[in-house]
């Protein structure tokens, strides 16, 4: 039997950890989606999410994992035969390729390279070059923890003429991407991450030239046609053409007025102490961050583990000794990095915790490190930045 004394942390980025308050909500009876009830916790839904989004158009909403929401955004903006630009730096946006292949673009791959950003410049090379009418990219980037200047990048598209659409599913909630503001002309993402929920929404924050131009083309699409979804949820009251998860919009409903109650800025600036006080600690055990140093890159922070250890030993001692729950490499990282992740219901003692066992587990697999400077690095960040916890629902 496993040990009850070894308390389980989940420190991944995504699924991630989700408040008791959120847990608690879903635990409800199931409701009618059509019953006044529902209808009350959608509607709030729907509008909590143009919050968070930061936009005045269309977020909607899909029961499915992330990826789904990116399906929508290859089966509305892929025209077969014709080219889309996925300009990548990872596992996440190699997920792009894959998608505009399946929806038979002519994809052309801008490959900046994992643990490198996407330059805004090589994305304007390529624009020139293919004439692509859409771009693909990321902004958190998962599996290296690089996080991209999409707002330059949305720059360069439009300047070509191109439509963006960003997969910000671990990003959003945790970074920011003011989708209005930066003029996105489509956002992605899932409730499994900074959104504080399980796996099982898709949203899909979409603007009205993106809507206009898959309204011209008729590409096969049906669950994920986003003029279907947006007719729906732009009825007064909002309505779903399918039915929506409604136990998982019970827990979002929870969430978003967490992150409501903190404040979206509030919420960035707690991420950005974390994505420090995460960075100070590797620094101080004389460990490499994977990929740039960069202040804005508080999703995930990557951690290049030391030669000579067995790479994955590390998160498999911190799980079955510890009870802390991180991420190894993927794909061509595997066993060579760390990723410990601090989007969405996070806080300061969550980061200490995981180095704490980070440390004994480098320890126990034969690195010498001075035990503790990792956690006193961190715990001097917080201590300067005062405390952040996450916010009391
Ligand atoms: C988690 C994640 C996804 C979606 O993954 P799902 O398993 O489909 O939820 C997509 N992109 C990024 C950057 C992610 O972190």
């Amino acid at each position: 039997m496993a040990n009850p004394f070894i308390k389980r942390y989940l420190m991944t980025a995504g699924p991630t950890p989700i408040p008791p308050e959120v847990s608690e909500a879903m635990a409800q009876p199931v409701l009618y989606h059509r019953a006044p009830a529902f209808i009350e916790v959608y509607s709030r839904c729907l509008a909590r999410l143009k919050d968070v989004f930061q936009t005045d158009g269309d977020v909607l909403c899909f029961a499915a994992s992330g990826s789904g929401a990116m399906e929508s955004a290859a089966a509305n903006l892929v025209r077969p035969g014709e080219p889309a630009l996925v300009a990548s730096c990872g596992k996440f946006g190699e997920r792009w390729v894959e998608l505009c292949d399946a929806f038979g673009a002519r994809t052309r791959h801008l490959d900046a390279g994992w643990g490198n950003r996407v330059e805004p410049a090589d994305l304007e090379r390529e624009l020139a070059d293919t004439g692509a009418k859409v771009v693909f990219t990321t902004l958190s980037e998962t599996s290296t923890g690089v996080v991209n200047d999409v707002q330059a990048l949305t720059q360069v598209a439009h300047e070509a003429g191109a439509l963006i659409a960003v997969d910000a599913v671990s990003g959003l909630g945790a970074v920011p991407i003011p989708q209005d503001d930066w003029g996105v002309d489509v956002v992605v993402a899932g409730s499994q991450k900074a959104l504080m929920c399980p796996p099982g929404l898709a949203f899909a924050g979409v603007g009205e030239a993106a809507l206009e131009y898959a309204a011209g083309s008729d590409a096969p699409r049906y669950y994920y046609d986003w003029e279907r979804t947006a007719k729906g949820q732009r009825k007064d009251p909002p309505d779903s053409p399918f039915t929506p998860a409604v136990t998982l919009f019970m827990g979002l409903d929870v969430a978003l007025g967490m992150i409501e109650d903190e404040g979206l800025e509030q919420v960035f600036e707690r991420h950005r102490v974390l994505g420090r006080a995460a960075r100070a600690a590797v620094r101080a055990l004389d460990l490499e961050l994977f990929g740039p140093e960069d202040e804005n890159a508080n999703v995930v922070t990557a951690i290049r583990l030391p030669e000579g250890i067995d790479g994955a030993s590390i998160p498999k001692l911190m799980r079955d000794r510890f009870g802390v729950t991180i991420a190894g490499g993927q794909g061509r990282l595997k066993d060579r990095i760390a990723r410990i992740a601090h989007c969405g219901y996070f806080g300061a003692v969550d980061i200490l915790t995981t180095f704490a066992a980070f440390e004994l587990a480098l320890r126990e697999a034969g690195h010498d490190l001075e035990l503790g400077a990792g956690v006193g690095a961190a715990q001097a960040v917080f201590l300067e930045a005062g405390v952040p916890a996450p916010a009391a629902a």
